[in-house]
């Protein structure tokens, strides 16, 4: 499937040499640079490096003071740092940060603006995009720059026809990736006359650079124009939920169940094997459709994009959107009674049986194996 979105919304042309380098949202919480916005700086290298020239990579890190993590930024990948603090910024807030951040892009021009597909970046990153004028691909799992890297990924997976992808087609031209009719299609979407070219990305898809803490970033220091009347909430308190402790996708090892669990109570069972091997646990979305865990665990298309070393797929079919989640796991292990199921064709380990047989012999040999 290939959507060009050349005459898309009448969006403005404008003079594309105007606009250069590659800006990654650096989204923190507490203090700590979110796990996407590493993988964003990583793969922000790897489009820079094949733009060529001297396309830099910048990461943009907001809020109050913020600036110990510059160093964090540099280490995963970044040449320099815009950094805009003030105490507005100390939450995040749609207005604040959709103001300060669009007169950033209005002033400094950067060619392309990469943000977390988290629900900061799914919030703020549209909104600059209608500020600017400029097109938006959400939910992204594959960047490619340059033509000729689209035309040899088409001839290699796909019988499409890349002649409309003719000479007048930048050279930088952002090739944004994403699966559309529920997974069943990969979409690649291009800006074409318009700047910046715009994506959120998927959590745990990009490949985050080796960490080097003795690589350095140069720092921009913005400052930021912001007063009351221009953010219309006030956040009077932060009440963290237990809930927001699941971090599936920075999780090692995931216990993922499924419907084939078939009560609520199986979940007591998937933790205490994950307990067990010090896990995660994960769940398939027909398991939280019923009710029986909460979304926050969700693994797939409409849950979290995950890459474990080790993942348990226990009463799990294996449906193309859950697949879409977790395919990239280091290690699949998969326990479901029927010798059919599709799980079987991703997993590197396949227990055909009763979960409720298999696992309890697996908790309680663990330690020997
Ligand atoms: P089932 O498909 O019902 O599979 C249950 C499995 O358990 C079966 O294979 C059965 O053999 C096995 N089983 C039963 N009893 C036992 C037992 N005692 N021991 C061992 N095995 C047993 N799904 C997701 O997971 N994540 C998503 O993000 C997601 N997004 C979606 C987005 C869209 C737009 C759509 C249309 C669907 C999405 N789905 C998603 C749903 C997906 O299509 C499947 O319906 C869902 O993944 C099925 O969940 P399941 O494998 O737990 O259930």
């Amino acid at each position: 499937f290939h959507a060009i979105s050349r005459e898309a919304a009448n969006l403005k042309e404008v003079d594309l040499d105007a606009y250069k380098d590659i800006w990654v949202f650096a989204e923190q919480r507490d203090g700590r640079l979110m796990n996407v916005s590493k993988e964003l700086l990583g793969e922000g290298r790897r489009l820079a490096e094949a733009m060529g020239g001297d396309t830099k990579v910048y990461a943009v890190l907001m809020g109050d003071a913020v600036e110990n993590l510059v160093q964090t930024c540099a280490a995963y990948g970044a040449d320099g740092v815009y950094l805009a603090e003030e105490t507005h910024l100390s939450h995040y807030t749609t207005d604040g940060y959709a103001k300060v951040f669009t007169e950033m892009i209005e002033g400094y021009k950067p060619e392309i603006v990469l943000y977390g597909a988290t629900h900061i970046g799914r919030d703020l990153a549209p909104r600059v995009a209608a500020r600017l004028n400029t097109g938006l691909t959400a939910d992204c799992t594959r960047l490619d720059v340059s033509v000729a890297a689209y035309k040899a990924y088409a001839e290699k997976y796909t019988t499409l026809d890349t002649s409309t992808l003719d000479a007048t087609s930048q050279d930088r031209t952002l090739l944004q990736t994403r699966p559309a009719f529920g997974g069943n299609l990969m979409a690649t979407i291009v800006c074409p006359k318009t700047r910046p070219q715009m994506a959120t990305v998927r959590p745990g898809v990009m490949q985050q650079c080796e960490k080097d803490m003795t690589r350095k970033a140069s720092v921009i220091r913005i400052e930021p124009a912001l007063c009351e009347t221009d953010i219309r909430t006030e956040v009077i308190e932060v009440v963290k939920q237990a809930k927001a402790m699941v971090s599936l996708s920075d999780a090692e090892i995931i216990v993922s169940g499924g419907r084939g669990l078939g009560t609520e109570e199986g979940f007591k069972l998937m933790e205490t094997f994950a307990a067990k091997v010090g896990g995660t646990v994960g769940a398939s979305r027909a398991a939280v459709d019923a009710g029986w865990i909460d979304h926050v665990h969700q693994v797939g298309q409409t849950g979290t994009t995950v890459k474990p070393k080790v993942y348990f797929a226990c009463g799990i079919s294996g449906a193309i959107q859950h697949l879409a989640g977790m395919q990239d796991s280091d290690l699949v292990i998969a326990i479901n009674r029927d010798p059919e199921a599709p799980i079987f064709e991703v997993a590197d380990f396949s227990i055909v049986g009763d979960l409720y047989k298999i696992i309890p012999q697996l908790i309680e040999s663990w330690d020997d194996i």
